[in-house]
């Protein structure tokens, strides 16, 4: 079974007398640089000139300097700045990476796929919270943390592991506890949950029945209700209590109808070879390539489907109705403590 590593598996030491530069204060970056501050980790961050974020993050009393100061004073360089810019962000921090410090990142695409290629006397690691930015830090604040991940593609040191943790549990994430991963498992598992079911299978799930209701003429409302809206709850059930929970909270007829027609949609064979295929793609790097191309190009496929995205009739109905029922109000009211 998988080791989780909590805060005793974690020794501080290997972190304490660091200097760690967080380059980017978007979602990850600034729950990282605030919650490696308040662990008493020296912390620079690094952001471009003219980026918005300067002034923010020097109130919350953290020090900023460009990418390549930042990372030249750095013993850790944790890259949290988009995946698709941090092949150029590495080009402006690389001279300043020496023998013995570590390039550390949350996400495996540029080292894996090849686009950042460090030199071998540095580590080279992974510490990624599996959550959004604003729950590293909003639980941190609480003294409670987010599942995390921990790999090492390259030890210069033969510490990168013990630092890696040290770090993680600066940020909060052993006290909930974790894994170690690979690379290449970190990225192809992200890359084909997030295509195959999370991103891309529910959307497509989603707006497949609602047009094959609306097309049969019931109403959009109906439709928009029972193929988008109640999307959440099934998946809140499933979140608590695995698909049992969420099977004994439907009704009997729910269940049954759930459990026979389920796999006339997701069926075993088109369903699952539509999956090979994406799994493959993720493996053998076309996908990737692909991506890589579209952003070296001003993305024209990118915009032109998200155009059509942003165009299907199930966000104008959803639009309209999610303001007529206000549950961005209801939600306010739950305590944002558990
Ligand atoms: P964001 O999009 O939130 O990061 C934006 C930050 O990057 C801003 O501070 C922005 O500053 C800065 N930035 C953008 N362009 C540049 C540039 N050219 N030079 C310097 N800084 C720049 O990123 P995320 O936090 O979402 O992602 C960071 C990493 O974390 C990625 O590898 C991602 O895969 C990973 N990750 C993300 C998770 C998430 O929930 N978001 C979860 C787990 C991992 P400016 O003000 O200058 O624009
Ligand atoms: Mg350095
Ligand atoms: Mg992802």
């Amino acid at each position: 079974t998988t080791t989780v590593y909590r805060d005793e598996d974690a020794d501080s030491t290997y972190i304490e007398d660091k200097t760690v530069a967080v380059l980017g204060y978007g979602s990850q970056g600034h729950a990282h640089a605030l919650n490696l501050n308040d662990s008493g980790v020296d912390v620079i961050v690094g952001l471009r000139e003219d980026s918005s974020s300067w002034p923010e993050a020097e109130s919350e009393g953290l020090r900023v300097e460009t990418p390549d100061v930042a990372a030249a004073e750095a013993d850790i360089v944790q890259m949290l700045v988009p995946d698709t810019i941090q092949p150029a962000v590495y080009e402006a921090i690389a001279d300043g990476l020496e023998a013995g410090d570590t390039l550390q990142f949350a996400h495996g695409f540029n080292i894996h796929y090849g686009q950042i290629r460090p030199p071998e006397d540095v580590d080279v690691t992974m510490v990624a919270p599996k959550s959004p930015g604003h729950l590293v830090r909003r639980t941190y604040q609480r003294g409670e943390g987010v599942p995390g991940l921990i790999a090492v593609y390259q030890d210069a040191t033969g510490d990168a592991k013990e630092q890696s943790l040290a770090y993680a549990e600066a940020i909060g994430c052993t006290r909930a506890g974790v894994i170690e991963t690979t690379f290449q498992e970190e990225v192809e598992t992200d890359l084909f949950g997030e295509q195959a079911v999370l991103c891309g299978g529910v959307t497509e799930l989603m707006k497949m029945g609602y047009e094959t209701l609306v097309d049969a003429g019931y109403s959009p409302e109906m439709a928009y209700f029972e193929c988008m809206n109640e999307m959440k709850l099934i998946v809140d059930l499933i979140y608590e209590d695995g698909l049992m929970g969420m099977w004994n909270s439907v009704s009997d007829t729910a269940e049954y109808g759930g459990i026979t027609r389920g796999e006339y949609v997701v069926d075993d064979e088109y369903a699952r070879e539509g999956m090979e295929q994406v799994l493959e793609e993720v493996q053998n790097g076309e996908f990737a390539r692909e991506w890589i191309t579209e952003n070296q190009t001003n993305r024209p496929s990118y915009k032109q489907l998200r155009a059509a995205e942003e165009g299907h009739e199930i966000e104008d109905v959803g639009g309209r109705l999610r303001e007529l029922f206000a549950w961005e109000e209801q939600r306010e009211e739950v305590p944002a403590d558990d």
